[in-house]
């Protein structure tokens, strides 16, 4: 017999608003248990819930961009269940009319391009966290997320294979982050994915039983979940069996699921609409406000790079993960289109290049303040390559660093300098020839004084000048290494090559 897997995913995207969803306490992640509340989010009795226009607004811009209709009416709805880290006994969603429906997104497989449909995404607040304290008997509660907004994205069983759902979630992350909706970054949690999965016999148009799949917080973990689940329901079938009905949690240390709770213990939430909060009107001026201000798709956007400056997809997908990244990146080839390519000596391509380089390679390492900058990780394509650290990269002009990636082209300082340079700029915000002109750092490229440190060092090292006469050409990159130390990496290297190549003929 063979099997057809069904696929449906249900995504928990965190909005990035500045307070939460229903009170003006913080969302910042990471910070002491409990510091961000306050008693609506605390959930004491007689307070009442304030809605957050931020949060409504990034939710109109996630649903467009989706390619949702837009609900002008909006009811919230209480979802009741007890559990510790729900301080009211229900959380605050959306059950009948969710601000977003009937979307879509279109993702690339092997057979080509498929539309993936979106059911709705609706508002909800999240639940706070319970924090379990190895070595004593205890739990706690925080509830800094309490009440923090959320965009639960459902879509229609549409996907086939793991694959499309990476394909799926990598899109519709894509899609949040050019749009500044969310953060995308599974391991903090800002979006979390739950799969639900069945298997029927190909051609069966009745679904079979499924099973949802929670507690995975990396993509790779997603493939190897839905992977292990396909092998397991392919196995019960085909001897006979039946698939119960049941939520599975994935457990990356044993690469295998297991039951979290069966239909039976499956929550009823007892939806009623909240007499705190009456019906939301979106007007039709904000809907056609965020509309217009879009922008370009990252689907588009990523053509446009490749054509425009021939980068990878590898590339792509650093320089875009994040807006502000992608901004600045942006902005920087502005300021070299005012000067002009021709002006630069490079054509837009390379200069683009070595633009990309710059914010996506060289920050690494760079310390700011002593504290090193956090460097984009391009071997985890799951986690954001950019934390704080990254803001370093943002307080450069976009001029400045424009004049400094043209100066290391051009040849006028030498690598190490290059880098040193850059990072004096992190930390002093002033233009690099002002760097290089106070610390004496310009490139030395006066024939007299490079040929002078070149005699000396030639007279040094007798042995390896006669090597080089003999025919190991590999020698020249020692001599060149020793004068260039020599100028203490001042000597231009262009010279100090052509210099040395001429005075062994
Ligand atoms: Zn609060």
């Amino acid at each position: 017999m063979i099997y057809e897997v069904v696929i449906g995913v249900e995504v928990h995207a965190q909005l990035r608003t500045k307070s939460k969803l229903f009170c003006g306490c913080g969302t910042t992640f990471g910070l002491s248990a409990n510091s961000q509340t306050c008693p609506v989010c605390l959930g004491l009795p007689g307070t009442l819930p304030v809605i957050n226009q931020a949060a409504i607004e990034m939710a109109v811009r996630a649903g467009l961009a989706l390619n949702c209709t837009i609900a002008t009416n909006n009811v919230f709805a209480r979802k009741n269940y007890f559990y510790p880290d729900l301080p009211k006994g229900y959380q605050i969603s959306q059950y009948e009319s969710p601000i977003c429906e009937y979307g879509w997104i279109e993702i690339a497989t092997n057979e080509g391009t498929k539309r993936v449909r979106i059911r709705r995404a609706h508002l909800e607040e999240d639940a706070g966290k319970s924090v379990h304290v190895t070595g004593t008997n205890g739990s706690r509660v925080d509830l800094n997320r309490a009440g923090t907004p959320l965009l639960e994205i459902v879509t229609e069983p549409d996907l086939r294979s793991a694959d499309e759902v990476l394909a799926y979630l990598k899109g519709l992350r894509d899609v949040l982050i050019s749009q500044d909706v969310c953060d995308g970054d599974m391991e903090k949690g800002n979006f979390r994915c739950e799969p639900n999965l069945s298997l029927r016999p190909l051609g069966q148009k009745e679904f079979g039983t499924k099973v949802e799949l929670k507690n995975i917080n990396s993509f790779k973990f997603v493939k190897d979940a839905i992977e292990y689940e396909i092998k397991r329901h392919t196995k019960v079938l085909s001897e006979g069996g039946k698939i119960q009905q049941e939520t599975r949690l994935w457990n990356f240390d044993r690469g295998e699921t297991a039951v979290m709770r069966s239909k039976e213990e499956a929550h009823d939430y007892r939806y009623f609409p909240d007499p705190d909060l009456v019906p939301l009107q979106i007007s039709k001026e904000l809907i056609d406000q965020v509309r217009s201000s879009l922008g370009e798709s990252p689907v588009a956007r990523k053509n446009r790079l490749e054509q425009e400056f021939g980068f990878s997809e590898y590339s792509i997908g650093v320089i875009t993960s994040r807006k502000d990244i992608f901004e600045y990146f942006e902005k920087c080839v502005i300021e070299a289109e005012k000067i002009g390519f021709e002006k630069l000596g490079f054509s837009k391509m390379e200069v683009g290049k070595e633009l990309a380089n710059c914010i996506t390679i060289d920050f690494r390492g760079l310390t700011r303040h002593g504290v090193t900058v956090t460097p984009p990780n391009p071997l985890l394509f799951d986690v954001n390559p950019y934390s704080e650290g990254i803001v370093a990269l943002t307080i450069i002009p976009a001029k400045n660093l424009l004049e400094l990636v043209v100066m290391k082209m051009k040849g006028e300082i030498s690598g190490p300098i290059y880098k040193s340079v850059l990072e004096k700029m992190v930390n002093t915000r002033k233009p690099a020839t002002e760097i290089i002109e106070a610390e004496g750092l310009k490139q030395v490229t006066d024939e007299g004084a490079i040929e002078k440190i070149i005699d000396d060092v030639l007279a040094k090292n007798p042995a390896q000048v006669a090597q080089f006469k003999e025919g190991k050409q590999q020698v020249l990159g020692f001599l060149v290494g020793q004068v260039m130390k020599a100028s203490g990496g001042k000597a231009s290297p262009g010279k100090v090559n052509e210099l040395l190549k001429r005075k062994l003929q």
